[in-house]
């Protein structure tokens, strides 16, 4: 069989690499709107399901030592005082270009096009094969899609296939053509995403996960060591509260310099360290939860099933979740009947935990929005 995935991030990396071996993925094609090595190099944390999902999809690749571990939090005020810390199940702080660089090796078998950016949907019986199945109600032709339209160099072309995963991210193409109805949430919290070449600030950071956070809500900066040298760290804010910061570095930069000025020393290093012309803003959105996650031979993974907020740090770790259970449930498929009811068992599976991670994620934007005065600060990370 051959299987089409619509997107090369986190999502579509894994879902090439958990289909090596089986029929569905004799062969695997991947289309990614963008160039090589143009994912940029902010880092992110791996919780201990995404490291788990990692050793099922490639147990080859020595994941737990591609990141920096991560075993505590620290819940501090703006000023750095430490207002609680706890232990927590070892995570990874891994930058998105390595770890990104290691998926893809693990895909290795799979042909990328690059540059080629997902535009439409061919339903089996537009594409004139008209077969029906009997008996359940299966109609082949209706539920089965046949092949994807892309732009590319050579300008518009057709990929067929006979399964198809939808990792496009969260403002994913396939899912406004599959599912219409399923529709992201407002954007109420910005995060300004950095990296900064500080040596002396990572060895400070060691394995903790710092959080600061302003007595008013609405505004809160982390800071992890990604390596000996790199400090990742991020400022969310309430939007509402801020609707003008500009994506830009003068406008990013500005922001910072003058929301956090007389903040701890961890922020102030981490922040005189920083080339804001790399720096990212992201409009965090989420996805309510949707009835269904696959269409018969084609299935929606990551953040285009389910994007959440940062809160929880399960976007990248939901992707691979995702991908290693469709692993175990494609692997003894062959043919589309089997196939159809593996996607139908994928979304019965996923949902119940999509919809948890969407309802904690809106859980811990609240504590996030709300004066200190109404309660601590509470632990940014789900499981
Ligand atoms: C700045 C930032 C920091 C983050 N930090 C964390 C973190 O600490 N922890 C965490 O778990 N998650 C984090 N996330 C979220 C995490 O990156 C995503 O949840 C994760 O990458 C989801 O993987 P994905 O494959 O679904 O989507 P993505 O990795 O976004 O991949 C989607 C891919 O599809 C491609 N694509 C989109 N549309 C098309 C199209 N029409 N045709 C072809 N290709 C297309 C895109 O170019 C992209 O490569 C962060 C995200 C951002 C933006």
């Amino acid at each position: 069989m051959r299987s089409v995935i619509i997107g090369g991030g986190v999502g579509g990396c894994a879902m090439a690499a958990a289909l090596r071996g089986s029929a569905v993925g004799r062969e695997v094609a991947i289309l990614e709107r963008r160039a090589v090595g143009a994912a940029g190099g902010m880092g992110f944390i791996l919780m201990p399901n995404g490291v788990d999902a990692l050793e099922r999809i490639a147990p080859e690749i020595a994941w737990r030592s591609s990141g920096r571990t991560i075993d505590r939090v620290a819940l501090r005020a703006a000023c750095g005082r430490e207002l609680s810390s706890h232990a927590i199940d070892p995570a990874l702080c891994v930058s998105r270009e390595r770890f990104l660089g290691l998926l893809r090796q693990a895909a290795g078998g799979a042909r990328f096009i690059e540059g080629a950016t997902v535009t439409g949907l061919t339903h089996r019986a537009e594409a004139g094969a008209g077969e029906r199945g009997s008996g359940d109600g299966f109609d082949l032709a209706a539920d089965t899609f046949a092949s994807v339209t892309y732009t590319g160099d050579r300008g518009v072309e057709q990929l067929g296939g006979d399964a198809f995963f939808g990792c496009d991210g969260a403002a994913s193409r396939t899912r406004a053509l599959v599912f219409p109805e399923a529709q992201l949430a407002e954007v109420v919290v910005k995060e300004i995403v950095s990296v900064a070449h500080a040596p002396a600030l990572a060895k400070r950071l060691g394995s903790t996960f710092h959080k600061f956070h302003d007595e008013e809500g609405g505004l809160a900066v982390g800071v992890l060591a990604e390596s000996d040298e790199r400090v990742v760290w991020f400022t969310q804010f309430d939007s509402r509260r801020w609707p003008g910061v500009a994506a830009t570095a003068a406008g990013m930069a500005g922001f910072v310099a003058e929301r956090l000025a007389g903040w701890s020393d961890e922020v102030a290093e981490a922040c005189a360290a920083t080339d804001f012309g790399r720096s990212h803003l992201w409009p965090t959105r989420d996805l309510p939860p949707m009835a269904s996650l696959a269409r018969g031979n084609l299935a929606l993974v990551g953040d285009a099933a389910h994007a959440c907020l940062p809160f929880t740090s399960q976007g990248a770790n939901g992707a691979l979740a995702d991908a290693a259970l469709l692993q175990e449930l494609l692997a003894e498929v062959r043919d589309p009947r089997a196939l159809r009811t593996a996607l139908e068992r994928y979304s019965a599976v996923r949902r119940p935990h999509h919809r948890r991670m969407f309802m904690e994620g809106r859980r811990l934007r609240e504590a996030f929005l709300a004066p200190m005065r109404h309660g601590a600060p509470v632990v940014p990370l789900v499981d």
